[in-house]
């Protein structure tokens, strides 16, 4: 997709404040502290490299008045950018803001959906249903570069409700999906709700099932996982009270593939040069003897889409609660040894 400049616009376009989100934060940002902090981000980057591609991320860009959109896509164009990214939420995408994306370079889109149950948008204070979800989806999809981001784990919705409507969404077949379970932040209403016992988090054991589950889905409908596990560039750990957190995330769950992959698969023997390659998270599939390395190198190369296809026709079937069930004890020793603190 070749080299981008990221432009952070925290809270741009928010007209709501989503219970998980930090409140604290969603004051104080004015039109112009927008474009200013655009044009600072901006030269901050192109100095040192030339960069044909403009990421806006942090805030809802279509949600954005017409007038700051028509300022965002001028300061694109005047410093040489030919292709912009915008992240956004369902609500303020239609046709004619379609329309006026494709007209200013804009060719992919990041979409905020979260979940597809009604009532867990609804308590989540998101501002769209799940109609006007798929609708924005099927429109973004038809026209740019679509990634679908999603949450499991929030306030209010079920793994079951969550499932059925992540198997929904991939059936609009976009490019890619960013799976952020569910983490509670200081200062938010469901750091509150935790507190008061009223949200229970999902386990990290439950979030790498459920993320393995949907992104053993993706690699199997040829869909790019582009992020499991939420971003730890410029996070603060002590603002995370509970949840699902850990920083190597995204590799738990390879480590998890694997463990699944080399205890059912007759296939167990590897070439020594993927030895290192297949160790897992702090070497725990290498610890659990779960391959033995071959004499010789004739193995062939192990391939993480096989494995995880492997893991979709024998444990998945399209059945998380049988998948849940079958992986119990691997999640468990995965979550065991995962500690980062
Ligand atoms: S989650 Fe996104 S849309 Fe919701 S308040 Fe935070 S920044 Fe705004």
């Amino acid at each position: 997709m070749g080299k981008i400049c990221p432009v952070f616009i925290p809270f741009a376009g928010c007209v709501n404040k989503c219970l998980y989100c930090d409140q604290s934060s969603l004051t104080g940002f004015s039109q112009s502290d927008i474009i200013n902090s655009t044009i600072t981000q901006i030269k901050a980057v192109t100095t040192s490299a030339s960069l044909s591609k403009i990421a806006f991320f942090g805030g809802s860009f279509t949600c954005l008045s017409e007038e700051l959109r028509k300022t965002m896509y001028k300061i694109s164009r005047d410093y040489g950018f030919e292709k912009i990214r915008v992240s956004t939420r369902p609500d303020c995408i239609n046709q004619e803001i379609i329309d006026e994306l494709k007209l200013n370079c804009v060719t992919e889109v990041e979409l905020g959906i979260q979940t597809l149950n009604d009532k867990a948008l609804s308590l989540n204070l998101r501002p769209y249903d799940s109609a006007k979800a798929i609708n924005a989806l099927q429109l973004s999809c038809e026209n740019f570069y679509t990634v679908a981001q999603v949450m499991p784990g929030m306030y209010g919705d079920s793994t079951d409700d969550f499932i059925a409507g992540f198997e929904n969404l991939l059936s609009f077949k976009p490019q890619g999906f960013r799976l952020y379970p569910t983490v509670v932040f200081r200062k938010t209403p469901l750091e509150r709700y935790y507190k008061e016992g009223k949200y229970i988090p999902l386990t990290l054991s439950k979030a790498l099932q459920i993320s393995l589950y949907c992104a053993a889905a993706c690699i199997n409908n040829d869909i790019e996982v582009l992020r499991s596990g939420i971003p730890t560039e410029n996070l603060d750990y002590s603002d995370i009270v509970a949840g699902p957190f850990h920083p190597a995330f995204g590799d738990l769950i390879r480590t998890f593939a694997l463990m699944l992959y080399f205890s059912k698969s007759g296939n167990n023997l590897i070439s020594s040069k993927d030895g290192s390659r297949v160790a897992g998270y702090k070497s725990l599939v290498k610890k659990l003897s779960l391959y033995k390395i071959a004499d010789g190198n004739d193995t062939g190369q192990l391939d993480m889409s096989q494995v995880y296809k492997f893991i979709r026709e024998q444990f998945i079937e399209g059945n998380f609660r049988l998948f849940e069930g079958q992986t119990n004890h691997f999640a468990e020793i995965l979550q065991d040894k995962a500690h980062y603190r």
